[in-house]
């Protein structure tokens, strides 16, 4: 049995035996990864302190047939744990939130460089930053545009009408933005003041995008997008948003 190795991001971890866990990786090779991490449950394993969630990590493992579904894990190093021991309870929904996205919306066997990128760049925003609304924008934005499901809406797409000063609504059946008139005023508004922060998603790194003062009302109708966007691609509701949304709502 040939031993890989492969560069990823600890997604998530669950219980599979006694002393076994199963864990899920977002990997820069092969996108999802998941593999059993044998005796990572005992108190002293080494393998077990390496593999807790947001950890960056160098993974060796072997199939135990080729195109088996679940990796055995061999060796574990961290390079960077982005929750730390103890982290705050801001920094663990909001991180847990973005790993959320990344699972839904990748695949085994299919990797994605640019989300791979996209995904360190924002842990390590985060943690300079914090967690914070404009960098949960950030990253819900990005994402859905390398996954090719953000739309061009600088424009109306029935009639081709710029709306980049004036905003547009967001067509609850494909996600597509509509003028006022094409749209009849029906679908989710996204008002002029968010048209500007839009752009700049587009353009800045997530640090100096998620150090933009923000407004309530244009933060909210691109937190709107995203999630409707999402649920339409998914086909449901994202589980860790709406606790995110709250707390960062309170703070
Ligand atoms: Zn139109």
């Amino acid at each position: 049995m040939p031993i890989l190795d492969a560069e990823g991001i600890v997604l998530r971890q669950y219980s599979l035996s006694e002393a076994d866990r199963i864990v899920v990786f977002f990997t820069k090779e092969h996108g999802i990864l998941r593999g059993v991490a044998p005796g990572s449950k005992k108190v002293k394993s080494r393998i077990g302190a390496c593999l807790e969630p947001l950890n960056h990590v160098r993974i060796q493992y072997y199939l135990k047939k080729e195109g088996a579904e679940l990796a055995y894990i061999r060796q574990c190093e961290t390079l960077r744990s982005y929750l730390g021991r103890s982290p705050s309870v801001r920094g663990l929904y909001g991180l847990t939130y973005l790993a959320e996205i990344v699972h839904e919306m990748s695949e085994e066997n299919n990797p994605n460089q640019l989300l791979f990128r996209l995904f360190l760049a924002t842990l390590g925003a985060a943690e300079k930053l914090g967690v914070r609304s404009c960098l949960l924008r950030y990253f819900e934005f990005w994402t859905l545009r390398l996954s090719g499901l953000l739309p061009d809406y600088g424009y109306c797409s029935l009639c081709g009408k710029c709306v980049k000063d004036v905003g547009f609504w967001a067509s609850r059946e494909d996600g597509q933005g509509r003028c006022r008139s094409c749209s009849g005023e029906r679908g989710l508004r996204v008002r002029p003041e968010a048209m500007k922060p839009l752009a700049l998603l587009a353009k800045l790194p997530p640090e100096e995008f998620a150090s933009l003062a923000m407004g309530e009302e244009e933060s909210s109708d691109l937190e709107r997008l995203a999630q409707a966007l999402f649920e339409l691609h998914l086909e449901k509701c994202l589980k860790s948003y709406p606790i995110v949304a709250r707390m960062l709502r309170e703070s």
